[in-house]
């Protein structure tokens, strides 16, 4: 069985086409500027010419339609027709309370994503997007909605509450949601594997480090606690993202620089992180390439990220009371060796050693974790498409 994987943002789209029978991407690719002028596809096929097409992209539909005809093309494309693909799974970025698995989507799924769009507005309206898109150019074939929210749906309710009034909770759904679900899932299962456990037994925190970062304590197999909250804006540091600071500093600067909810809500989701501390780059490497050269503020910027992923891990472990592991993932955790021993170092007293010569590695499963360890430490990619991809074909089969 083949399934098509669509991440769908509000003028960019990623796919990917994956046969299940070994898990192989058959065709992958990017369309960009979606509803903007000079739209254009790119896509990728082991053993074929990079397939580039430009052409007007009013909607998500057209654009859909276009990633159809490049997959079926004679010429540049993976499968001869749609019919050979079995289902679609989309990315789903929030889900809410409402959907703690992969579901068929229906047209109460749709009213859940519009519902939660409050709190993902750059990112659900785009996934619905996408899914009506998909609905539009192939009809009666299945849809699956994949929640980024959906793996943290086991959290117990004096994890996910805020200690603000009952009432709030009640009236608008405020608690912590979590995101990232689909890496730190995907993570949870590769552990088992690495461990030669079953997944029940895995008690790890996983560290998903890139452009966002989160970190996730899997408890028993599943989810017990995460550093993102209602929106992704919670917790570590991140390449443009504040993450935690006190509440206090949100009401003082809208009142002293007159700033809307909108105003403020966009310095500290895209003005913020290790770029408005450094002034420089939301980039880790570029961050790293001005550190060695002295810049003090880029320096300061990474201090910062290194001092925060070590209070969430520290603080997930003493919530997790056994650890078994610790995995780092994403552009970071996968490839970024200086930033990796920046987190590890000195955690001799909490059981952790790190091998530098282990560490030497990028976008590969391996222990980078000491001999004498007593929690061991791997990195291991993430494969979001790829879950994304099994949880359609368990859901459609
Ligand atoms: P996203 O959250 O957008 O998916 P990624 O997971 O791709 O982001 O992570 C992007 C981050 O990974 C960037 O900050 C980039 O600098 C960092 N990164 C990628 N390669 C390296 C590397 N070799 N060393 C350090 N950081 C790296």
């Amino acid at each position: 069985m083949k399934i098509l994987v669509i991440n769908c943002g509000s003028s960019s789209l990623k796919y990917q086409l994956i046969d299940m029978e070994n898990e192989k991407v058959l065709g992958k690719g990017l369309v960009e500027r979606i509803a903007i002028e000079g739209s254009k596809l790119t896509q990728t096929a082991e053993g074929k010419e990079t397939f580039v097409l430009e052409a007007e992209m009013p909607t998500h539909t057209e654009a859909i339609k276009f990633v159809f005809d490049a997959l079926t093309d004679k010429e540049h494309g993976v499968v001869e027709s749609l019919d050979e693909i079995s289902g679609i799974g989309h990315r789903v970025v929030h889900g809410g309370d409402k959907l703690a698995e992969p579901v068929i989507v229906t047209p109460e799924v749709k009213d859940i994503i519009l519902q939660f769009a409050e709190f993902a507005p750059l990112h659900n309206p785009a996934n619905l997007m996408g899914i009506e898109a998909c609905e539009e150019n192939a009809p009666g074939k299945p849809n699956v909605a994949v929640f980024d929210t959906a793996f943290h749906q086991t959290m117990p309710d004096y994890v996910y509450m805020y200690p603000i009034p009952y009432e709030y909770y009640k009236k608008y759904h405020i608690r912590k949601y979590g995101f990232h679900g689909t890496s730190h899932k995907y993570i949870s299962y590769q552990l088992a594997e690495v461990l030669g456990k079953d997944r029940e037994e895995v008690n790890a925190v996983s560290l998903h480090l890139g452009n966002g970062s989160s970190l996730c304590a899997i408890k028993d197999g599943i989810c017990y606690d995460t550093s993102m909250g209602l929106t992704p804006l919670e917790g570590l540091s991140m390449g443009t993202r504040s993450g935690n600071i006190d509440p206090s500093v949100v009401t003082y600067l809208m009142e002293k620089e007159n700033l809307t909810p909108a105003q403020m809500s966009d310095i500290l989701n895209k003005k913020s992180g290790v770029l408005g501390v450094s002034g420089l780059s939301s980039d880790f490497r570029d961050l790293e390439e001005a550190a060695n050269t002295e810049n003090e503020r880029a320096e300061l910027a990474l201090d910062m990220f290194v001092l925060r992923v070590k209070r969430f891990l520290g603080g997930f472990m003493a919530e997790l009371g056994k650890c078994d592991a610790i995995v780092m993932t994403g552009g970071i955790g996968e490839n970024g060796i200086t930033m990796r021993k920046a987190v590890l170092e000195n955690m001799e007293h909490l059981g952790i050693t790190l091998d530098e010569q282990r560490n030497d590695v990028r976008g590969k499963v391996q222990e980078i974790s000491g001999e004498d360890s007593k929690v061991k430490v791997f990195v291991i990619p993430t494969n979001e498409e790829l879950m994304i991809a099994r949880d359609t074909l368990s859901l459609i089969q």
